[in-house]
This record gives structure tokens, C-alpha cells and sequence, in this order.
């Protein structure tokens, strides 16, 4: 069968294997849709920590159960589900006290160290597998797995009705979060991005607010701000946007060698919290209900889809920043535009 394989960092290529064995408690699954996002870029250019190549990326994936270990009732072949891409040790401070994702030994399939979807079929953990009802679309799920971090996301906001909400960025991250945002209470939800292009997408889901510059918003202040682009100038100006008791949340992946500037004493005198999100906590079910309950919109999200042949294509259309949500389709024959 075929595999994508970054062969080492800035390397990939196509390979031909064998199909990936099966553990008494794994599931052989076919991937139908794999959600592209920056952490491929950084995993491909050996910037995530960890990661030990040759690996097989896709961590945002759904697809067909084609086989179950022989320890496992409770799926079969034939079933459709999501996967968690995230495997944690269970045994260290973290993971002991119900921290998992900030496990010292975090693992990630397609991340870390395990092999990720990007391949005709792959293996999981059945821990790791979520059935999905037959009627769900199986490529349009794939945006199950960023869903999962928005709720780990919404779990350390406050949630109070009737607050205003400020998101940065209109990629994947900020239109689920302000998708999100309605049914955590908000009374108003404002996006922004420097790319108009990008705030069409928010527009066509229904979010009216949106602006290329937090100064073209019709308030000064909101009650929760979260950054959802990871560029330093964004936090810069979104934290000086709260409002005195507000919270400001680190969602964006920023670059780990840089700082930003904040005005502690305005930390102190108005009691902002700032706070982080890593990953998936207890949150992926969630987001496999929320997700089957309509709770966010996945047609205009997605733009375009990709077979295995066009990996690589598919990574440079990302670094580029067009489209929208790309995916990887790893059994379809052709590459797809859905959102030109
Ligand atoms: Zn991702
Ligand atoms: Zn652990």
C-alpha cells in the first residue's frame, strides 16, 4: 500500500509498504478525509518537539474500520469513525492527575512518533477511535479533531451569558471558536483577520463582525479575546483589548523562540487572566456530540481536498496561505476544489 513519509526533516516522499499490523487492541482503519494544518508544516520543517522521523503524517483523520484487534467487541469492520490522534503515557504526575494532554511523553499519531493517516490505511488505539453515525458525512468529519482542541479551548474560558467576544484569525481555529462562542453565552462575537479573503469565509458563516483591524469594530473592549493566529503583533494587540476582568486566551501556536510585550500593571489593576490551551482534554466525545448536533457549519470551511500523489502540493498550497481547510484524501483518485 501507499504511504506518504517525511523520510527526515524537509524530506518526504511516496512510498510503497506493507500494511501497518494490528495489536489485539488496535483498529485497522481506511482514512477517507486527513484535515491539513500548521502543525504539519511544522513537524515536516522539524519544528515540533519530538518528533522522530521517518513518519507518516495526518492527525486530523476519519475513515472506514477495515479490521479490529482480536481483544476488541465494541467495533467492526464496516463502522465509521474519528480518531484522536493523541496517545499519553498514564503514568507520570500529569497523567495522574487527569492532566493528560500536558503528558511529559505526549505522543501524537502523525506527530511525534507514531505513523499518522496520510496512507492507505493506518492503525490506532481503540481508545483513540470515535464511532460516528452511518449518516455522518466521513470527509467532512475529519473537522472533528480541531473541534476537540476548541472545547479543550472553551473548557478554560469562563462561559458566562452575555459576554463579548474578540477572536484573531478566520482560519480553521478562529471560525470554530466563533462558531463555538454562541452556545458558550456569547451575546457577540467579533473576528479578525489582516487577510480579507480569509474573513469571507466568516462572513458566509453567518458571523457579521469581521474586520481586518480590531479598530474597525464598533467596541474598544471585550470581556474574553482569544488569539487563534499565534503571530506575536495579533496578541500585541488583543491583550490590550480586554476588558478589566476579561479573560485573553494563547490559543495560536506561536513561535516558541519568541516574547511578546504586556503591560503587567494592567494585568494587575483590571485582573486579566491569560491563558493557554494544548490539544485534546477530555474533550474529543464532545466534539464528536457537538459536531453530529450541527454545532458548526463544515461546508464553507473546506476548500480543497488532496490525494497522496499531491501531498506535497497540498503543503505548499498551506505555506502559501490560500484556500481554506485542505485535506488529504487518501483513497480518492483525484484531487478536489470544493471553494475556489
Ligand atoms: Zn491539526
Ligand atoms: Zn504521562
Amino acid at each position: 500500500m501507499r504511504a506518504v513519509i517525511f523520510e527526515k526533516q524537509g524530506t518526504l516522499a511516496l512510498v510503497d509498504r506493507p500494511e501497518p499490523e494490528v495489536g489485539p487492541k488496535d483498529v485497522l482503519i481506511k482514512p477517507a478525509a486527513v484535515g491539513m494544518c500548521g502543525t504539519d508544516i511544522h513537524v515536516f520543517d522539524g519544528e515540533f518537539e519530538g518528533t522522530i522521523y521517518p513518519l507518516v503524517p495526518g492527525h486530523e483523520a476519519t475513515g472506514e474500520v477495515v479490521a479490529v484487534g482480536s481483544e476488541i467487541k465494541t467495533l467492526q469492520p464496516g463502522d465509521h469513525v474519528a480518531v484522536n490522534p493523541a496517545t499519553t503515557c498514564g503514568e507520570c504526575e500529569f497523567c495522574l492527575n487527569g492532566r493528560n494532554n500536558l503528558c511529559r511523553a505526549w505522543n501524537g499519531l502523525g506527530v511525534v512518533a507514531s505513523d499518522g493517516a496520510c496512507q492507505e490505511y493506518f492503525v490506532a488505539p481503540l481508545a483513540n477511535c470515535y464511532k460516528l453515525r452511518p449518516e455522518t458525512d466521513l470527509f467532512k468529519a475529519a473537522l472533528i479533531e480541531p473541534l476537540a482542541c476548541s472545547i479543550r479551548g472553551y473548557d478554560l474560558l469562563p462561559r458566562r451569558m452575555g459576554e463579548h467576544y474578540l477572536i484573531y484569525g478566520s482560519g480553521t481555529m478562529g471560525l470554530m471558536m466563533a462558531q463555538l462562542a454562541p452556545r458558550a453565552g456569547a451575546a457577540s462575537v467579533t473576528v479578525i483577520d489582516t487577510n480579507p479573503q480569509r474573513l469571507k469565509t466568516a462572513a458566509e458563516l453567518g458571523i457579521e463582525k469581521n474586520y481586518t483591524s480590531a479598530n474597525d469594530a464598533e467596541r474598544e473592549k471585550w470581556d474574553v479575546v482569544i488569539d487563534c493566529t499565534g503571530n506575536i503583533r495579533a496578541i500585541e494587540d488583543g491583550l490590550g483589548r480586554v476588558k478589566a476582568g476579561g479573560t485573553f486566551q494563547n490559543f495560536g501556536v506561536a513561535p516558541a523562540e519568541e516574547s511578546a510585550n504586556y503591560s503587567p500593571f494592567r494585568v494587575y489593576r483590571d485582573e486579566v487572566t491569560i491563558t493557554g490551551t494544548m490539544a485534546v482534554l477530555n474533550s474529543f466525545g464532545r466534539a464528536v456530540e457537538m459536531y453530529e448536533a450541527g454545532a458548526i457549519n463544515p461546508d464553507p470551511m473546506i476548500s480543497h481536498s488532496f490525494t497522496l500523489d499531491d501531498y506535497a502540493l497540498a503543503l505548499d498550497m498551506f505555506r502559501t496561505g490560500k484556500g481554506r481547510k485542505l485535506q488529504i484524501r487518501p483513497n480518492d483518485t483525484e484531487s478536489r476544489v470544493f471553494v475556489s
